[in-house]
Order: C-alpha cells, then structure tokens, then sequence
C-alpha cells in the first residue's frame, strides 16, 4: 500500500487515540514525518510503534513559538511537508451557566486558535499543491448536553475548513475536515470515571446505528484519502465519520 509513498505528514496530537490511528494508516500507506504532542512518554511509546520513519516533538499547539519550532525541525528533518492535520483538542464540558472565562479562553485556545495556528505557522514549510487535514466533531451539529462551547469551536473550525481552501487557492493548497462521531480513543478517560467507561461506549454503541462506536482507524483510512491525490477535487468539504450517529441514532 503506498498511497502516501514518501509523502511527509505533521499530525498533531499524533501520540494518543485518532491522531495515532492516523499517523497509523499514514505510515502504512508509505508517508513519514512528525507526531506531535506533550506527552512525552505516550510521544515515546508512539513513535516507537510507528517506527523509523517517525519522529515525536514535544510542543505545545495553543503556544505560538512551539508551532514554529515543530514546522521548522520538520523541514530541517525531512526537507519539505506535504500533509498537516491539525487533530488535536479536547472537549470541556459545561454549559453556559458554568464555564467561566478561564474555562472559556482554555477551550478555544485548545480547538480553535490552535488550528488557526498550526495552519499559519506550517505554511512557510509546506509545499503547493499539499493537504491540510482539520479534525472537527459532530458535536458541531447536535446539542449534546454541555458540548456547548467545544461545539462552537468545532463549528468554526469546520468553517475554517471553507475559508482557508479559499484563502490558499493560489497555492492549490486543499483544506478538508473529517468530522468524527463518538470514538474510542483515551478522551473517554477525561470525561468519565474508569470504572463506567466501558458501560458509557456500550451506551454509545447502543445508540449507534452501525452498532459501534468508531475505532481511531476509521478516521486514519480517511485522513489517508484527503491526503492523497484520490481525493484532488475536493476542497472545503467536511466528511462525517460518525457510524451514522448525528443523524441517524436511535
Ligand atoms: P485524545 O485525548 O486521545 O488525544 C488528544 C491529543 O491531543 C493527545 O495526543 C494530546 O497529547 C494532544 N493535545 C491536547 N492538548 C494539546 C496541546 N495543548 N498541545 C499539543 N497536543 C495536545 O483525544 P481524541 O479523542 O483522539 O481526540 C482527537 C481529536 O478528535 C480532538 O480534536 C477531538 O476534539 C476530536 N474528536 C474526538 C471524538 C471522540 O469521540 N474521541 C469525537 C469527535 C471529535
């Protein structure tokens, strides 16, 4: 399989749950490049899985300066960059009786001006013609009690998907964004005490028509389509991979 033969990829947050699935499939399909994140013991084991075509850096996406030092290193590393996918984030739960400004500031910080920025900052190194990747969440189409805020992001940054396609059309640079349902992936470990984990994803997967929650895989084989050249004529488009649950759930 080498759909993505020699094609050099940043995935950031590419060390836990969909980032790593993605950085999986992309790794099968012959890619290399970069996982990024801040841990550095998940970053480790990782990138060990991924092997030698691999690197982890450890930066932070909501800082500016680790931004520019990721996009850099990865140029001096690999020469150029083909793919971005700017996946990483995380929900805050809370509605808007609860969040405070704080609160408020964190969770967009973590998944909208991360994206912004990542996007910015990786285009000096990117070449024209690549593949930007956004990570969004049906939680952007559906109410689902205190998504509120991280809702509103990921709306925007399924907005973003559209604006920055037409802001970087001179450069034929493609922006899409994959919009993924209730995934198994160590998010749920935030949220939900360990001892109902299990019970809340075989709730979900209750609901679900498909039957299943989705595997980090599912949104990795996508990635991979966006990524390479199958997917050349789309642009600004948003992909749901959400077994059906946003509009078809019991
Ligand atoms: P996860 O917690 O397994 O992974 C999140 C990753 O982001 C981790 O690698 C973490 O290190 C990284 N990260 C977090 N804050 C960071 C920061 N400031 N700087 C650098 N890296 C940082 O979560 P996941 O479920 O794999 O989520 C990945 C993406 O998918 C997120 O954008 C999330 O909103 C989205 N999403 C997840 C689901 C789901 O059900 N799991 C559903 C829809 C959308």
């Amino acid at each position: 399989m080498s759909r993505l033969k020699n094609k050099v990829a940043v995935i950031t947050g590419g060390n836990s749950g969909i980032g790593f699935g993605i950085a999986q499939e992309f790794e099968n399909e012959g890619a290399k490049g970069v996982i990024v994140g801040r841990n550095q013991e998940t970053l480790a084991s990782s990138v060990a899985q991924l092997g030698d075509n691999f690197i982890a850096i450890n930066a932070d996406v909501t800082n500016l300066a680790d931004l520019e030092r990721v996009f850099k290193q990865t140029s001096e590393k690999f020469g150029k960059i083909d793919v971005i996918v700017a996946n990483a984030g995380g929900g805050a739960v809370g509605t808007v009786a609860t969040i405070d400004e704080a609160g408020y500031d964190k969770t967009m910080d973590l998944n909208l001006k991360s994206v912004y920025f990542t996007v910015q900052k990786g285009l000096p190194y990117m070449n024209d013609g690549g593949s930007i990747i956004l990570i969004g969440s049906n939680a952007a189409h559906r109410a689902y009690p205190s998504f509120t805020l991280y809702g509103a992001a990921k709306a925007a940054v399924i907005y973003f998907a559209k604006g920055f396609s037409s802001d970087l059309l001179d450069r034929k640079i493609r922006v899409n964004v994959i919009t993924p349902g209730t995934t198994d992936t160590p998010a749920f470990e935030k949220f939900v005490p360990a001892e109902q984990i299990e019970a809340v994803k075989q709730h979900y997967a209750s609901v679900m028509p498909t039957g299943r929650i989705g595997q980090p895989s599912d949104i990795g084989k996508t990635a991979v389509f966006l990524a390479s050249d199958d997917s050349s004529f789309m642009l600004g488009a948003e992909l749901l991979v959400d077994g059906g649950m946003t509009y078809l759930a019991k």
